[in-house]
């Protein structure tokens, strides 16, 4: 045994390699495969300890948009001699992430971090992250006092909180205003003779597809920003991901809704304005969207619901003097 292979059995020893059964050759793994070498035909051998694991400091994260969070990678085995780890995301408009590990929420969806060993090895480990709204974990599980509006957080998987009262309300089981489709203020009479927007079906100003946050949305012009209208799919949302039920408040009729985090808001049965009366007030609630009917200027999407269920429709005329529950943001 001459002092190269000698130096090589010690080496190969000291690293717990696998050697063959003649001392002269040694099996090393190239990155795909084994190769055997005779000790001889080397004229040095380097040992690599590659990496066989890697563990994140989190394997899910839950951001809010603009939060950061520093993800560590843990390399084993320890005495790796590289432990260079390349990041990456499979959502960079969701969640992106610096040669750091610095993981930088962009906005509302899911995204996947990759750490890999850059060694050749092929080692990865994952965290998945999950961006909510800016301001999701804000706001009140039910009204907790008469200082209206509160924000109500119901868990909803876009952040948007539902206001606890009525646009005009000054309770949460108050009817509050009635409002025709992009007007501000109340009246004594609703049709098209008196609507701001339209003198008829098929004769009705164009004040955009969806007025929440403008001139035209009372949440907005009467309790200011953030508060507006809901759009048709925040409403949808409201419906899809939360529980109602038929029930009173305080004496009044309305759903109690309940969403995904317990949170609850009550949605009394306002009933709706229509010439100078109220039809159907105890009976059933409308609440008007800010998005207009696309298939008939004369119509807007509203959510209206009674002791049958819930659901929107798009059959009331601008005109008529319906509810409005703000959300925000
Ligand atoms: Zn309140």
């Amino acid at each position: 045994m001459n002092v190269k292979s000698m130096i090589a059995t010690l080496l190969l020893m000291v690293a717990g390699l696998q050697t063959t059964g003649a001392q002269n050759f040694i099996k090393v793994w190239s990155g795909t495969r084994f190769e055997l070498f005779r000790i001889s035909e080397v004229d040095s051998v380097q040992f690599v300890c590659l990496a066989t694991d890697i563990y994140l400091s989190q394997e899910t994260l839950e951001l809010k948009e603009s939060e950061t969070y520093q993800l560590t990678a843990t390399v084993y085995p320890v005495d790796a001699d590289d432990k260079t780890i390349a990041w990456s995301s499979s959502e960079s408009n969701v969640a992106s992430v610096d040669g750091k590990g610095l993981v930088t929420a962009i906005a509302a969806g899911e995204a996947v971090i990759t750490a890999t060993a850059t060694d050749g090895s092929g080692v990865k480990a994952e965290c998945r992250v999950t961006v909510s709204k800016a301001g999701g974990d804000t706001g009140f599980l039910t009204c907790p006092d008469d200082n209206h509006p509160h924000a109500i957080n119901l868990g909803l998987p876009s952040g948007t909180m539902w206001c606890c009262c009525n646009v005009g309300a000054s309770t949460p089981e108050g009817y509050g205003g009635y409002y025709a489709w992009g007007e501000t203020s109340e009246k004594s009479v609703y049709n098209w003779d008196t609507y701001a927007y339209g003198s008829s079906w098929n004769k009705c100003v164009d004040i955009g597809s969806d007025i929440a946050g403008t001139s035209y949305d009372v949440a907005h012009v009467s309790m200011g920003a953030p508060w507006r209208m809901p759009s048709t799919a925040q409403q949808q949302e409201l419906i899809n991901k939360c529980s109602r039920q038929w029930t009173q408040q305080n004496g009044v009729n309305g759903i109690l809704v309940t969403g995904p985090s317990g949170g609850q808001v009550f949605l009394p049965a306002a009933g709706s304005r229509w010439n100078g009366e109220l039809i159907y007030a105890g009976g059933g609630g409308y609440y008007w969207s800010s998005s207009l009917y696309p298939y008939g200027s004369y119509g807007a999407y509203d959510l209206l619901l009674d002791s049958e269920g819930w659901g929107w429709d798009y059959y009331l005329h601008r005109y008529y003097g319906l509810s409005v529950r703000a959300v925000c943001p």
